[in-house]
Protein backbone atom coordinates (compact mmCIF):
# COMPACT_ATOMS: atom_id res chain seq x y z
CA UNK A 1 0.00 0.00 0.00
CA UNK A 2 2.43 2.07 1.38
CA UNK A 3 4.96 1.31 -1.84
CA UNK A 4 1.63 2.06 -4.47
CA UNK A 5 1.03 5.50 -2.92
CA UNK A 6 4.68 6.19 -3.31
CA UNK A 7 4.62 4.72 -7.00
CA UNK A 8 1.16 7.41 -7.64
CA UNK A 9 2.95 10.37 -5.86
CA UNK A 10 5.50 9.77 -8.00
CA UNK A 11 4.01 9.38 -11.27
CA UNK A 12 1.65 12.63 -9.87
CA UNK A 13 4.52 13.97 -10.88
CA UNK A 14 4.86 13.92 -14.73
CA UNK A 15 1.12 13.12 -14.78
CA UNK A 16 -0.73 14.94 -12.32
CA UNK A 17 -4.92 14.22 -11.87
CA UNK A 18 -5.87 17.83 -12.37
CA UNK A 19 -9.25 19.36 -12.69
CA UNK A 20 -10.69 19.52 -15.89
CA UNK A 21 -12.25 22.64 -15.96
CA UNK A 22 -8.92 24.75 -14.26
CA UNK A 23 -6.17 22.61 -14.17
CA UNK A 24 -5.59 22.59 -10.96
CA UNK A 25 -4.29 19.66 -9.12
CA UNK A 26 -7.06 17.84 -6.39
CA UNK A 27 -7.22 18.40 -2.58
CA UNK A 28 -7.98 15.17 -0.80
CA UNK A 29 -10.94 13.08 -2.11
CA UNK A 30 -11.66 15.57 -4.89
CA UNK A 31 -11.87 14.01 -8.92
CA UNK A 32 -12.83 14.94 -12.45
CA UNK A 33 -13.88 18.43 -11.20
CA UNK A 34 -12.44 19.97 -8.48
CA UNK A 35 -14.59 21.61 -6.00
CA UNK A 36 -14.91 25.31 -6.62
CA UNK A 37 -15.08 24.72 -10.24
CA UNK A 38 -18.10 21.83 -9.37
CA UNK A 39 -19.64 24.93 -7.63
CA UNK A 40 -19.34 27.17 -10.13
CA UNK A 41 -21.03 25.34 -12.89
CA UNK A 42 -23.86 27.23 -14.17
CA UNK A 43 -26.93 25.21 -13.36
CA UNK A 44 -30.50 25.93 -15.30
CA UNK A 45 -32.70 24.11 -12.88
CA UNK A 46 -34.75 24.04 -15.64
CA UNK A 47 -36.22 20.37 -14.40
CA UNK A 48 -37.88 22.89 -11.86
CA UNK A 49 -39.32 25.36 -14.09
CA UNK A 50 -42.51 23.84 -16.32
CA UNK A 51 -42.36 26.01 -19.05
CA UNK A 52 -38.61 26.77 -19.09
CA UNK A 53 -36.51 28.40 -22.07
CA UNK A 54 -35.41 25.03 -23.62
CA UNK A 55 -39.38 23.73 -23.65
CA UNK A 56 -40.05 27.16 -25.23
CA UNK A 57 -37.44 25.83 -27.96
CA UNK A 58 -38.69 22.50 -28.64
CA UNK A 59 -42.28 23.25 -28.68
CA UNK A 60 -44.39 22.71 -31.99
CA UNK A 61 -41.20 20.73 -32.57
CA UNK A 62 -42.29 17.40 -31.65
CA UNK A 63 -44.41 16.15 -28.81
CA UNK A 64 -42.97 16.44 -25.67
CA UNK A 65 -43.81 16.23 -21.45
CA UNK A 66 -40.72 17.98 -19.91
CA UNK A 67 -37.22 18.98 -21.28
CA UNK A 68 -33.96 20.03 -19.00
CA UNK A 69 -30.42 20.31 -18.64
CA UNK A 70 -28.36 20.83 -16.00
CA UNK A 71 -26.34 23.27 -16.98
CA UNK A 72 -25.62 26.27 -19.34
CA UNK A 73 -23.15 25.25 -22.54
CA UNK A 74 -21.61 28.38 -22.80
CA UNK A 75 -18.43 29.40 -25.30
CA UNK A 76 -15.13 29.03 -23.34
CA UNK A 77 -17.41 28.56 -20.53
CA UNK A 78 -16.74 25.26 -17.56
CA UNK A 79 -18.79 22.79 -19.43
CA UNK A 80 -17.30 23.08 -22.83
CA UNK A 81 -14.15 21.70 -21.12
CA UNK A 82 -16.00 18.99 -19.50
CA UNK A 83 -17.82 18.04 -22.92
CA UNK A 84 -14.84 18.33 -24.98
CA UNK A 85 -12.87 15.76 -22.58
CA UNK A 86 -15.78 13.96 -22.49
CA UNK A 87 -15.71 13.62 -26.12
CA UNK A 88 -12.36 13.90 -27.52
CA UNK A 89 -9.93 13.16 -24.64
CA UNK A 90 -11.56 9.41 -23.92
CA UNK A 91 -12.37 10.04 -20.59
CA UNK A 92 -15.77 8.34 -20.66
CA UNK A 93 -15.52 8.52 -16.89
CA UNK A 94 -16.19 11.99 -16.92
CA UNK A 95 -19.48 11.21 -18.45
CA UNK A 96 -20.22 8.51 -15.80
CA UNK A 97 -19.53 11.78 -13.05
CA UNK A 98 -21.49 14.39 -15.15
CA UNK A 99 -24.14 11.75 -15.20
CA UNK A 100 -24.20 11.45 -11.22
CA UNK A 101 -23.94 15.04 -10.68
CA UNK A 102 -27.33 15.71 -12.86
CA UNK A 103 -29.32 12.69 -11.10
CA UNK A 104 -27.85 14.70 -8.17
CA UNK A 105 -29.70 17.74 -9.40
CA UNK A 106 -33.05 16.22 -10.50
CA UNK A 107 -32.97 12.94 -8.28
CA UNK A 108 -36.64 12.86 -6.38
CA UNK A 109 -38.34 15.86 -8.37
CA UNK A 110 -41.23 15.80 -10.74
CA UNK A 111 -39.66 15.47 -13.71
CA UNK A 112 -38.30 12.20 -13.63
CA UNK A 113 -41.16 11.05 -11.57
CA UNK A 114 -42.78 8.86 -14.12
CA UNK A 115 -39.44 8.36 -16.41
CA UNK A 116 -39.61 4.50 -17.06
CA UNK A 117 -36.63 4.26 -19.29
CA UNK A 118 -33.17 6.50 -19.50
CA UNK A 119 -32.43 6.13 -23.22
CA UNK A 120 -29.19 8.00 -24.99
CA UNK A 121 -28.93 9.67 -28.31
CA UNK A 122 -26.86 6.61 -30.03
CA UNK A 123 -23.88 7.06 -31.67
CA UNK A 124 -23.40 4.75 -35.13
CA UNK A 125 -21.22 1.73 -34.36
CA UNK A 126 -18.31 3.35 -36.52
CA UNK A 127 -18.55 6.61 -34.33
CA UNK A 128 -18.61 4.34 -31.13
CA UNK A 129 -15.78 2.52 -31.86
CA UNK A 130 -13.43 5.28 -32.82
CA UNK A 131 -14.47 6.97 -29.70
CA UNK A 132 -14.54 3.62 -28.02
CA UNK A 133 -17.56 4.44 -25.86
CA UNK A 134 -20.78 6.15 -26.15
CA UNK A 135 -20.64 9.23 -24.31
CA UNK A 136 -24.25 9.70 -23.56
CA UNK A 137 -24.25 6.34 -22.34
CA UNK A 138 -22.22 7.37 -20.16
CA UNK A 139 -23.91 9.99 -18.73
CA UNK A 140 -27.15 7.81 -18.46
CA UNK A 141 -25.07 5.13 -16.30
CA UNK A 142 -24.39 7.84 -13.71
CA UNK A 143 -28.16 9.33 -13.78
CA UNK A 144 -29.10 5.57 -13.31
CA UNK A 145 -26.45 4.75 -10.62
CA UNK A 146 -28.22 7.88 -8.33
CA UNK A 147 -31.97 7.77 -9.82
CA UNK A 148 -32.10 4.17 -9.73
CA UNK A 149 -34.43 4.37 -13.33
CA UNK A 150 -33.21 2.03 -15.85
CA UNK A 151 -30.82 2.33 -19.14
CA UNK A 152 -32.02 1.35 -22.23
CA UNK A 153 -29.38 1.37 -25.10
CA UNK A 154 -30.71 -0.99 -27.12
CA UNK A 155 -33.80 -0.26 -28.78
CA UNK A 156 -33.04 2.92 -30.53
CA UNK A 157 -30.33 2.13 -32.95
CA UNK A 158 -28.43 4.84 -34.85
CA UNK A 159 -28.60 3.10 -38.59
CA UNK A 160 -26.60 6.25 -40.84
CA UNK A 161 -23.47 7.71 -39.63
CA UNK A 162 -22.76 11.34 -40.92
CA UNK A 163 -19.84 12.33 -39.94
CA UNK A 164 -20.15 15.99 -41.64
CA UNK A 165 -22.80 17.00 -39.73
CA UNK A 166 -21.81 19.70 -37.53
CA UNK A 167 -20.38 21.89 -40.76
CA UNK A 168 -23.84 22.24 -41.91
CA UNK A 169 -26.28 24.70 -41.49
CA UNK A 170 -29.48 24.64 -38.97
CA UNK A 171 -31.59 23.45 -41.92
CA UNK A 172 -29.06 21.14 -43.84
CA UNK A 173 -28.33 19.29 -40.24
CA UNK A 174 -32.03 18.93 -39.69
CA UNK A 175 -32.73 17.10 -43.12
CA UNK A 176 -29.44 15.34 -42.40
CA UNK A 177 -30.67 13.36 -39.54
CA UNK A 178 -34.20 12.90 -40.95
CA UNK A 179 -34.60 8.83 -40.66
CA UNK A 180 -31.09 7.61 -39.24
CA UNK A 181 -32.67 6.37 -36.48
CA UNK A 182 -34.94 3.63 -36.08
CA UNK A 183 -36.15 1.17 -33.01
CA UNK A 184 -35.37 -2.46 -32.75
CA UNK A 185 -38.37 -3.74 -31.76
CA UNK A 186 -41.68 -2.25 -31.82
CA UNK A 187 -42.57 -3.28 -28.40
CA UNK A 188 -40.09 -2.41 -25.83
CA UNK A 189 -41.24 1.16 -25.46
CA UNK A 190 -44.89 0.96 -25.76
CA UNK A 191 -47.15 2.94 -22.87
CA UNK A 192 -43.61 4.12 -21.21
CA UNK A 193 -42.60 7.29 -20.42
CA UNK A 194 -38.89 7.59 -22.19
CA UNK A 195 -35.97 9.83 -20.99
CA UNK A 196 -34.20 10.68 -23.98
CA UNK A 197 -30.51 11.87 -23.00
CA UNK A 198 -28.11 13.56 -25.25
CA UNK A 199 -24.73 15.41 -23.70
CA UNK A 200 -25.46 18.64 -25.60
CA UNK A 201 -28.26 20.43 -27.32
CA UNK A 202 -27.31 23.22 -29.90
CA UNK A 203 -30.12 22.86 -32.55
CA UNK A 204 -31.98 20.16 -31.08
CA UNK A 205 -32.19 18.32 -34.58
CA UNK A 206 -30.91 15.13 -33.23
CA UNK A 207 -32.92 14.95 -30.26
CA UNK A 208 -36.11 15.69 -32.74
CA UNK A 209 -34.97 12.85 -35.27
CA UNK A 210 -34.77 10.26 -32.14
CA UNK A 211 -38.23 11.57 -30.71
CA UNK A 212 -39.97 11.11 -33.89
CA UNK A 213 -38.90 7.40 -34.05
CA UNK A 214 -39.42 6.47 -30.65
CA UNK A 215 -42.91 8.20 -30.56
CA UNK A 216 -43.87 5.27 -33.45
CA UNK A 217 -44.29 3.61 -30.53
CA UNK A 218 -48.26 3.38 -29.07
CA UNK A 219 -48.81 5.16 -25.92
CA UNK A 220 -45.29 6.51 -25.94
CA UNK A 221 -44.19 9.61 -24.17
CA UNK A 222 -40.57 11.31 -24.02
CA UNK A 223 -39.08 13.59 -21.98
CA UNK A 224 -35.72 15.06 -22.97
CA UNK A 225 -33.07 15.84 -21.30
CA UNK A 226 -28.74 16.88 -21.81
CA UNK A 227 -25.97 17.82 -19.49
CA UNK A 228 -25.83 21.07 -21.15
CA UNK A 229 -27.81 23.65 -23.41
CA UNK A 230 -26.87 26.08 -25.85
CA UNK A 231 -30.27 27.13 -25.32
ZN1 LIG B 1 -11.24 23.24 -10.99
Amino acid sequence: MIMKNILHSFLSLFFPDLCVVCREKFIDGEQHICTDCLLLLPKTNFHLQADNRLEQFFAGRVPFERAAAFAYFIKGGSLQQIIHELKYKRNPDIGYFIGKLSGENIKGSEFIRSVDFLVPVPLHPKRQKERGYNQSLKVCEGLSEVTGIPVNSGTLIRTVNNPSQTKNSRFDRWTNVEDIFSLSDRDTFINKHILLIDDVITTGSTIESCAKEILKSEGCKISIYAVGTAN
